[in-house]
Formats: structure tokens, sequence, C-alpha cells
């Protein structure tokens, strides 16, 4: 089989398939010398100077680092996510993995960008950093690799702007609509309106399970010490 003819559905693969291609790397130019401001019907999560929108899973104050702008994971605290619940959003955030390079594979610049806390967007320093393919920078996790790896090297920003699409319950908890997600890394796109077949996770790929229409936005510690900025959402109807 061509690599062009590998299937995209997860259906066809085991979670972390390592057989799965890996997508073509793409050059996406330099990273913009400073963040772009958000629009004015954005909601701000992330300005440059506090947290205090955030906070760990069980309500303490989040213990990740804000400094020069960013807020970095403090390896060991846990995640920490928005105080707010969202359902469809286009959301913005920047992130950089560490400047200097420790690890590698999953064990190298990883943290995690989970819509309502559930859907996760790999955030991994995939610049020639090889791993299995869903599991790569703007995968989504352990189901669909990115269309492309269009990583900057370590220590630049590195831009994801995601739009999500909520799944729908009925009032007996079965899924009548699938989450649905598209992500531009650094201006490319990386998904493509794909259909996520459950929750996110590691050799798992999980059922639906009903939960509310709003759900904070988490992001994950990885203990790699990832740094993010210019974090903002627009509500969609
Ligand atoms: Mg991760």
């Amino acid at each position: 089989m061509s690599t062009h003819a590998q299937p995209r559905d997860p259906v066809y693969w085991d979670v972390h398939d390592t057989t799965r291609t890996r997508p073509p790397v793409v050059d996406p130019g330099p990273a913009p010398a400073a963040p772009q401001p958000a629009p004015d019907d954005a909601t701000v999560l992330f300005d440059g100077d506090d947290l205090g929108g955030w906070e760990h899973p069980d309500g303490s104050s989040p213990e990740w680092v804000v400094r020069d702008g960013y807020f970095q994971v403090e390896p060991g605290t846990g995640a920490i996510q928005t105080t707010e619940g969202f359902g469809d959003v286009q959301l913005h955030i920047e992130w950089m993995s560490p400047p200097s390079i420790e690890g590698d594979g999953q064990g190298r610049g990883n943290s995690g960008v989970f819509l309502m806390g559930t859907y996760e967007v790999q955030v991994l320093d995939s610049y020639e950093n090889p791993t299995y393919a869903d599991g790569q920078a703007a995968a989504i996790y352990g189901q669909y690799p990115p269309l492309a790896n269009a990583m900057r090297p370590p220590g630049e920003w590195q831009v994801y702007d995601i739009i999500f699409r909520r799944p729908h319950f009925d009032d007996d908890g079965t899924v009548v609509k699938p989450a649905v997600l598209t992500v531009y890394h650094n201006g490319v796109l990386v998904q493509d309106h794909v259909e996520l077949t459950g929750p996110t996770g590691h050799y798992e790929r999980p059922p639906y399970e009903a939960h509310a229409a709003q759900l904070p936005l988490r992001l994950q510690d990885h203990s790699n010490p990832v740094r993010f900025r210019n974090v903002w959402v627009r509500e969609l109807e």
C-alpha cells in the first residue's frame, strides 16, 4: 500500500500503530515576533500576566510558573483547567517545547490540549523526534495523525488554531453526533474536520460517555516544562 493510500479512519488501525506512516514535514516559516492580539469578541484565557481563570482539577490554585508573558508546566503538580466550561469553540493557543532537548519520543516536550477535559490535541516536540504517528504533535491522540508535521524547532513558539464541535447525546446517553476537530498548526491544516471515536486515551479508544454541554479546557502535565502563551477562545453557536 502506498503511503497516500493509507486510510485516515482510526477504525483501520490499532491505537499507536507503528506501521502508520508519519506525515510529511512542512516548514511553516518563522514564528511571529510577538503574539497577535485576540479578536475583540474572544474570551482571553491568558494574556501574559496571571493564571486567574485556571485551577487544578481539585479546585486548588495553579502551581504552574508564570514568567515573561508565558506560563509553564510545573512538572509533578498535575494538569490545570479553566474555571469556566466551554462547548463549541474556536481556540487559539501558542506553546513552546523546552529550548534544551531532553528525552525522546513521547518523553520530549509532551503536554496536551484537552477540549472539554476529554479530547486531546497532542502537544509534543515533534521536530526531528519520531514517535507513533497518532501521538505526534497535532495528532488527535491515538486516533488521527496530523496531515503534516509543521513543527518549528524546540525553543520557538508553535501556534495551534483549533475548531472544536462538541459531541451530542440523546436522553439515554447515546452519542448522536460525535465530536469534530479541525486544527491548524503554525497555519498549516493538520486536522480537517475529523470525527472522534470517543475520548482520547493511551493505548485505548474508550467509547463516548454522555457529559455536560460545557466543560473546562484542560492542559496536561506530562512531566515536561512546556510553555504556553496567548490563549483565547471564541464560543461558537
Ligand atoms: Mg500529551
